[in-house]
């Protein structure tokens, strides 16, 4: 982990036993931390608030510019849930590998993420594809095209 990283981390960390703690009513934690520690804390729970804030706002953003097709139900989801960070901004991106980034921990990558196969152009989730980074970019195979399913078929 780099530093914002990490700040990040622990700030969110903080936050949710906070929330937790308050939740059970199970110590009073805030009057038990040291005031130079929770000073450390609340910044950094904070940062995160900020942080997460404009990511938001930003993930609002490139859903406003790109409006989804109500008639085209085939249509790729323009902004999802992220599965690294678990926020909603999870949004399409053209320099992003996959096609989408997330706008608060920057993660390309999720099996959910819409994708095709490199090959014939099946259209699925990346998770149902065999996927690596390739020297242009992701490079995805269906199950046929990756030959499991040759390799299935002369196994039985
Ligand atoms: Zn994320
Ligand atoms: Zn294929």
């Amino acid at each position: 982990m780099d530093v914002p990283t990490a700040r990040i981390a622990i700030g969110r960390l903080f936050r949710s036993v906070l929330e937790f703690l308050d939740y059970y009513g199970v110590v009073d934690v805030e009057k038990r931390i040291p005031e130079e520690t929770k000073a450390i804390f609340s910044v950094l729970s904070d940062e995160y608030q900020f942080k997460l804030h404009d990511a938001l706002k930003m993930a609002d953003d490139v859903e406003k510019a790109n409006p989804i097709d109500p008639m085209d139900p085939e249509e790729d989801p323009v902004r999802m849930d992220c599965e690294e960070c678990g926020n909603h901004t999870m949004v399409v991106n053209k320099e992003s590998r996959t096609g989408y980034r997330c706008t608060f921990c920057e993660n390309e990558y999720g099996d959910e993420l819409p994708a095709s196969c490199t090959i014939c152009g099946a259209h699925m989730t990346s998770g149902d594809l065999e996927n690596w980074s390739g020297e242009h970019g992701m490079e995805y195979r269906c199950y046929y095209c990756s030959g499991r399913y040759a390799a299935d078929r002369d196994r039985d």
